[in-house]
């Protein structure tokens, strides 16, 4: 998924901006923005965030895991 970041709960650090890899991560009146269409979906923002503005759930990695599970349920 593409993270969702907390406008109420971002305090403009900037840390997430100086780590994200492809850098496409901004400021915006001084909460952090990402543009959407160029972000690769790594979640290095939401694990750098130091006070949990950014949400960010590894949604492939589950279902490849739920696909897994169920096919070693079949055999
Ligand atoms: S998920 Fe990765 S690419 Fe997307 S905004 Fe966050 S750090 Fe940047
Ligand atoms: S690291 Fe968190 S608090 Fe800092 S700018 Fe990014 S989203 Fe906002």
């Amino acid at each position: 998924m593409i993270p969702v970041i907390d406008a109420f709960k971002c305090n403009g650090c900037a840390i997430c901006i100086k780590f994200c890899p492809p850098k496409v991560m901004g400021l915006v009146k001084k909460k952090a923005v990402i543009i959407n269409r160029m972000c690769e979906e790594c979640g290095i923002c939401a694990d750098v965030c130091p006070i949990d503005a950014v949400d960010f759930e590894l949604e492939h990695y589950s279902t490849v895991e739920a696909n897994t599970d169920a096919y070693v349920k079949k055999r």
